[in-house]
């Protein structure tokens, strides 16, 4: 499915909806951040690409806008959430989308705690501080969804470094946990989980071109997402339509995990 087919829908699925994407400057997040808005919602983009999401949010236009935010600072990813509120009066929509891979070490006793530490501030600590945050603003509003950026490897192991690895098993469980306590208060906490996605980390990370994937991942098998097929998953999560729907870890891969074909 194109873009265009997925945000031409003449049912515009998030209007009046407030949503903030962090990561939204590039890859998935840019993607999900442009079929949000074509869906009637009020972007707000929160990166630390500072020129490209500038560019991204101008480009989108519909009131969208960009706040610089490190999801590893507490202040940032309060500022970020503070300035959906300002400028919308409220928010419904919190994608915790930024992240990061580095290139695996195998053998455990290569791997420094530093490295370690690096991916896990990011990909765990930053969802932890958005969904803190998100709460925060939409207990009193007494709705909400909240969806994180998982992966395949939150579910299966082998694939990716150890840190990457432990650090999407840990988006999964925090959203569990936020799931059941927010509940209550009427948010819906969700995940949504790709295989290999065609954006500009994949493409570096896994030297994927028109061929597939190459180097250290070239027995990766399986067919390559684009950013869209992930995009449609988190506007599923975000509307009304998925209003029953929360604790749940959306895989979208194709089949690869339940028939673990990836692997040779
Ligand atoms: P990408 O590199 O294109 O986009 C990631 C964005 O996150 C960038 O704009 C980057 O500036 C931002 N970011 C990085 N560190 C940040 C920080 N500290 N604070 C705020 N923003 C920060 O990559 P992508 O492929 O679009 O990745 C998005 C998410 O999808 C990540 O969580 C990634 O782990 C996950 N994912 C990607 C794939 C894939 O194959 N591309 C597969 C599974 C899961």
């Amino acid at each position: 499915m194109s873009i265009a087919s997925l945000a031409s829908s003449a049912i515009r699925r998030l209007e009046g909806k407030v949503a903030l994407i962090t990561g939204g400057a590039s890859g998935l997040g840019e993607c999900t951040a442009r079929i949000f808005a074509k869906h009637g919602a009020k972007v707000l983009i929160a990166d630390i690409q500072d020129d490209l999401g500038k560019s991204v949010t101008k480009d989108i236009g519909n009131g969208s806008s960009f706040v610089h935010c490190d999801v590893t600072k507490e202040k940032d990813v309060e500022a970020a959430v503070d300035t959906a509120i300002s400028q919308h009066g409220k928010l419904d929509i919190m994608f915790n989308n930024a992240g990061i891979i580095e290139l695996p070490k195998p053998d455990i006793l290569d791997n420094d705690k530093s490295d370690f530490e690096r991916v896990l501030n990011v990909n765990l600590v930053g969802a932890f501080l958005g969904t803190k945050h998100a709460a925060r603003v939409m207990r009193p509003a007494g709705r909400g969804s909240i969806i994180i950026t998982a992966s395949v490897c939150s579910v299966v192991g082998g694939i990716a470094s150890h840190a990457y690895t432990s650090s999407k098993h840990g988006v999964v469980g925090l959203m569990r946990n936020a799931a059941v306590e927010l509940g209550k208060y009427g948010i819906r906490v969700n995940s949504v989980s790709p295989y290999v996605v065609a954006t500009p980390l994949a493409k570096d990370f896994f030297k994927l071109d028109d061929e597939g994937v190459h180097g250290v991942y070239a027995n990766l098998k399986g067919a390559i997402l684009e950013p869209q097929d992930v995009a449609g998953a988190a506007l599923y999560l975000g509307s009304d339509e998925s209003k029953y729907v929360s604790g749940l870890n959306l895989i979208v891969d194709g089949g690869f995990t339940v028939t673990n074909a990836g692997f040779c």
